[in-house]
């Protein structure tokens, strides 16, 4: 196995594709004549002066080639990490059951001791704001970092990338690999690269179903042949979405597919780092013998080795500066300095550093130093107030939830002479782990009372349970009963909508209490 890169060494910069890359010309749809960009040629041109413009750019299969360093070191921590949590998370159990499940079904998510239901919606607003000021404030330190070390998209290619190269070798290999003629080790070797990229991408698809059903059930029932249709069409589409996507499309989602890249541009400034190359110290470039005194030959670091393109796994060359197309991989970075560690020349020929640094001089301090400015310190301190409310806001929430829906059916009825009845749906939600009971009590009207339920009502954990019940007012003038809050006289309750509130409380603890306002109609 290489472990290194070498100027020069096995270069094959012009893979048998680039020939046959001649692309489509696009044909017009009626006439079947070559499509011509208007305003390309110059006015008066003869049709046999025209050049045929392609409108759409054949893909040229990039095979990226190894790199090992500093950044790759980083980019391998970052796979393990985001796929560790991610294959990992689903068998963790917690009081019971999986630590992280996203019950649709029963419209709860339980995220280890936390539910979350529906009414928990703006956590979910919550989270989407602090991974968008995150990307905001990263992207404005240093570019594309998402894109290079954590997207799901970068992360599986890279990961697809090990296989392809565990089964049919490095860059030059697999050159020559798909160049060959179809025989029978050609056939063996991409059916053991297709078989496991499939058995991944299903590992995937199976435990990306996982978040949503009990993945333990879930396996036992996939071995039994089992499963719903819609499990089973989630994990296909799941896996072949993961196939398609890290062993096919590859670069082709990050350059046509993901919008960032294209609105990355308007969250740089002139001193946010990404990757450049240094031209004024790089050029004249060209090959040397490394004996070669470079300054009194009058040529620049730059080799013109390649390495940096052969490296890159979206196939560009950093040298013709930022582009679009760029992830921030920092793959060419170690790249280069290999070659310059092999030339005796200094690293960071191709490196961290911002637009600002290179026409200043900035040193290495002062571009620390400029990391603290304006955008970067409100992103920041916006970032860490949301953060903190959204934190506080989960630990101090009520773990009882109550909805209170008027029985529209039966506004209002007699109940005995003199006793108005009103009837409430009420949905009582324990969202703690631990079961609970609750008592139920309407305040608001002299002798209102609760009808119609046994108390106190027990919930298990986590448990949501609507409860249909009755609250009673006596309404005739002088009429006295006993109520939730004591004794009360009837004589003030007029015809129409009277203001109340349903009161649900835990019985063994006070402070899980919840006050829902609602009506009480009394006819005339
Ligand atoms: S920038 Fe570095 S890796 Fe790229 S061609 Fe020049 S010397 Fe080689
Ligand atoms: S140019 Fe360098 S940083 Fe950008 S995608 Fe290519 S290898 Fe990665």
């Amino acid at each position: 196995m290489r472990t290194g890169i070498s100027p020069g060494a096995d270069d094959v910069d012009r893979p048998p594709y680039a020939a046959a890359a001649s692309g489509i010309v696009a044909k017009h749809a009626m006439s079947e004549a070559p499509f011509t960009v208007a305003g390309a040629m110059p006015a008066g041109s003869s049709p046999e002066q025209e050049q045929e413009q392609e409108i759409y750019e054949v893909r040229r299969k990039i095979y990226p080639r190894a790199v090992h360093g500093w950044f790759a070191g980083w980019r391998i921590f970052f796979v393990i990490l985001t796929q560790a949590v991610f294959y990992g998370l689903p068998w963790l159990h917690w009081n019971g059951r999986q630590a992280v499940l996203f019950d649709l079904a029963a419209r709860k998510f339980h995220i280890f001791g936390l539910v979350f239901w529906p009414q928990d919606f703006i956590y979910l607003t919550a989270l989407l704001v602090i991974a968008a000021l995150s990307l905001f404030l990263f992207t404005a330190i240093a570019g594309r970092l998402w894109c290079g070390y954590a997207c799901p998209q970068t992360v599986y290619t890279d990961i697809f990338l090990r296989i392809e190269r565990w089964i049919e070798g490095d860059r030059v290999a697999r050159i020559r690999l798909d160049a060959a003629p179809l025989s029978l080790r050609k056939i063996a070797i991409k059916a053991a690269k297709h078989a496991a990229w499939l058995a991944l991408a299903l590992w995937t698809g199976y435990t990306f179903v996982g978040y949503f059903t009990p993945i333990q059930d879930l396996g036992f029932r996939a071995l039994a042949w089992r499963l719903d249709p819609w499990e089973t069409f989630w994990v296909l589409f799941y896996a072949l979405a993961t196939y398609g996507n890290a062993g096919w499309m590859r670069e082709q989602v990050c350059k046509y597919m993901c919008p960032y890249a294209r609105f990355q541009s308007v969250m740089f400034d002139h001193d946010t780092l990404t990757i450049t190359y240094d031209g004024a110290r790089g050029e004249p470039r060209g090959p040397r013998s490394k004996k070669v005194d470079r300054r009194a030959a009058g040529i620049g670091d730059c080799v013109d080795c390649q390495i940096c393109v052969q490296v890159c796994p979206v196939g560009i060359d950093i040298r013709q500066g930022l582009q679009y197309e760029c992830i921030g991989c920092a793959a060419c970075v170690d790249g280069c300095d290999q070659v310059m560690d092999k030339m005796g020349y200094p690293q960071g020929l191709i490196r961290y550093t911002t637009e600002n640094a290179l026409a200043l001089g900035y040193d290495a301090h002062e571009i620390r130093r400029r990391v603290r400015r304006p955008r970067t310190l409100i992103y920041a301190g916006v970032l860490i107030a949301v953060t903190g409310a959204t934190i506080g806001s989960i630990a101090l929430r009520n773990p009882l939830k109550v909805d209170v829906i008027r029985d529209r059916a039966a506004l209002a009825r007699e109940a005995a002479p003199g006793i108005i009845e009103n009837v409430y749906r009420v949905q009582v939600m324990n969202t703690d782990e631990t079961p609970r009971r609750y008592t139920i009590r309407a305040e608001g009207l002299p002798g209102l009372k609760v009808a119609g339920v046994e108390q106190p009502i027990a919930l298990g954990a986590a448990e949501g349970r609507p409860i249909a019940l009755r609250l009673q007012a006596p309404v005739a003038p002088g009429a006295e009963g006993r109520s939730d809050e004591g004794r009360g006289r009837a004589d003030e309750l007029t015809p129409g909508a009277h203001k109340i509130e349903l009161v649900v409380q835990a019985v063994d603890d006070e402070g899980v209490v919840r006050h829902e306002k609602s009506s009480f109609i009394v006819p005339r």
